[in-house]
């Protein structure tokens, strides 16, 4: 979009933007007040963020800067520096940070539908049991909709997106991205949404409807059953308990943690510290956060991950240089080590926040020992500068390590000589060991973490975590898939960390596995050809037809 304006009424665009960037904050702050009294504080956080990027110097300010050095209209300005940074976000192979882009998107729109002097669409009528067909849809469309709706599918979008987890928070099926096949659909027709499987069914006949129903029937009274006893432990009908965990990016992600029964902090991904700042986030602030989320699970674990950028997650303050194959490149683990100063920075505030709560520390992207040995050493370095200044750490810190490579998952048996736990980390694990970029829509059908060469590196971590005497964890998407719980309680992980509204099911499902029969499954499993074909056998497994 183009259109250049004189010099003399770039004051009067940038007046015009400073308007609609007012009324977009009211606006913004309405929907916030109105989804905090109809669903809560979790859901309303989504416009916070809203409300953080109309408050970004990074995002208003480059805005401004458009319209002053190249004299443009706002409208294209604003739709320009739109562009340009969710694409950024886009390109970044975090899900979560993806959905951002969307974020991003919405608040964009809205700018530009308040610079055209359009009103707000009113979708406040929808009728209600009706399913929402739509090419994308944004968090403040779902603010609007009538909570009685019956559905909602979408063209496009992340599994992530926070609509998704705001619909789903509040039981509306939600199937997200079905691509093309969305024109199939016409106004009026009758349809069957799987929400957990991500299918819908245009125009069932009597009979696929009666099936559907039985189905809803059952899964909302599992659910229901689920939720009651989600503060209960998860053990296994031979009396394996299996701690189950919630992965968490900001502090605050902890309160649904703590509402759907999580055990502790299984995943703490401190990206998102940085990744949403502009300039390094300083020990202090580090600690602020990590000492809160230390304190609100005092005696149960938390495992905060050191910083896992670079390459892929591009830090937009800290300018690291483009690479070919960013995958493979300077990140996480990578990086720390080569940029002392950042690493010590976080790892000073992680031990002072240890004094705090139950805290273990874990490394992201090891590859080799000589990883783990150096950033030890970093860590002791740390522990001494701390004692000269007069901090006593009195809590024993346990250190691990994600594993999610597979090189660390052929060498576990070494790796697990240098550390306390590990924490198998299938998205990356899964990316690597398949050669499929986990981003990448074009090859999406050959990634599933299900398939058996994961299944056997995830084996023989778990081999080698039990010969070390050492707890073997689980903090990828996988732990939290329903389907393959069986095949994870057999394969002897200790330890599931995941998104905390898969907890209540999960830990459900947990209780009917039997350990010796879950562990000649895997025998099975592991000897199967294809991803397919594990997650037919393990379905099979959960409808009990085996
Ligand atoms: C993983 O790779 O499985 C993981 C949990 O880390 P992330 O998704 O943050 O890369
Ligand atoms: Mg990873």
């Amino acid at each position: 979009m183009e259109s250049s304006i004189s010099s003399d009424t770039i004051e009067y665009e940038l007046l015009r933007l400073k308007e609609a960037v007012k009324n977009a904050k009211s606006e913004i702050t309405n929907l916030r007040n109105r989804v905090m009294t109809q669903m809560g504080p979790n859901e309303a956080a989504v416009f916070d963020a809203h409300l953080s990027f109309l408050e970004d110097p990074e995002y208003v300010g480059q805005i401004e800067l458009q319209i002053r050095t190249y004299s443009m209209g706002a409208e294209s300005a604003v739709f320009d520096i739109t562009q340009r940074m969710k694409e950024m976000l886009m390109a970044l192979s975090d899900e979560y940070l993806q959905a951002r882009a969307d974020d991003l998107q919405d608040v964009g729109t809205r700018v530009l539908r308040l610079l055209a002097g359009q009103r707000a669409m009113d979708l406040s009528s929808v009728k209600s049991g009706s399913v929402v067909v739509a090419e994308e849809l944004t968090p403040s469309n779902f603010a609007e909709l009538p909570r009685d709706i019956g559905g909602i599918v979408t063209a496009r979008g992340s599994r992530t997106a926070h609509v998704v987890i705001m619909a789903k928070s509040i039981g509306i099926p939600f199937v997200v991205g079905v691509g093309e096949s969305i024109q199939k659909i016409k106004d009026g027709d009758v349809l069957v949404l799987d929400g957990t499987q991500g299918t819908v069914l245009v125009r069932p006949t009597e009979d696929e409807q009666r099936q559907a129903q039985h189905h809803i029937e059952v899964h909302s009274a599992l659910h229901n059953v689920a939720l009651a006893e989600a503060k209960n432990p998860a053990i296994t009908k031979d009396g394996r308990r299996i701690a189950i965990l919630a992965n968490i990016g900001h502090l605050r992600d902890v309160p649904e943690a703590v509402k759907n029964g999580a055990e502790g902090v299984g995943l703490f991904r401190t990206e998102f510290l940085y990744l949403e700042n502009d300039h390094w986030p300083t020990e202090q602030e580090q600690y602020e956060v990590y000492r809160k989320v230390l304190e609100t699970f005092t005696d149960k674990p938390v495992i905060i991950r050191t910083l896992d950028i670079g390459g892929d997650k591009p830090l937009g303050f800290a300018n690291l240089p483009q690479e070919a194959n960013p995958f493979l490149g300077h990140r996480a683990i990578r990086y720390c080590l080569d940029n002392l100063d950042i690493f010590k920075t976080q790892l000073r505030a992680l031990l002072r926040a240890s004094l705090h709560g139950k805290l273990s520390i874990m490394f992201p992207m090891i590859s080799t020992q000589s990883e783990i040995l150096l950033a030890k050493e970093i860590i002791n370095q740390c522990q001494h500068e701390l004692h000269d200044e007069g901090v006593v750490l009195v809590n024993p810190i346990s250190l691990g390590i994600m594993v999610e490579i597979p090189a660390a998952a052929v060498m576990a048996d070494v790796l697990a000589e240098e550390v306390d736990f590990f924490s198998i980390g299938t998205n990356d694990l899964a990316q690597y060991t398949l050669a499929v970029d986990r981003g990448n829509e074009r090859v999406a059908h050959l990634y599933d973490a299900a398939h058996p060469a994961v299944l056997r590196l995830i084996n023989q971590t778990c081999d080698a975590g039990i010969d070390a005497g050492i707890p073997v964890g689980m903090c990828g998407e996988l732990a939290g898939d329903l389907e393959m719980t069986e095949a994870l309680v057999g394969l002897g992980l200790s330890e599931l960390s995941m998104s905390s509204v898969n907890i209540p099911m999960v830990k459900q499902r947990i209780r009917e596995i039997d350990g010796i029969a879950a562990k000649s499954f895997v025998k099975k499993l592991l000897k199967l050809t294809s991803a397919e074909k594990v997650r037919k056998s393990s379905f099979a497994e959960v409808l009990g037809t085996q």
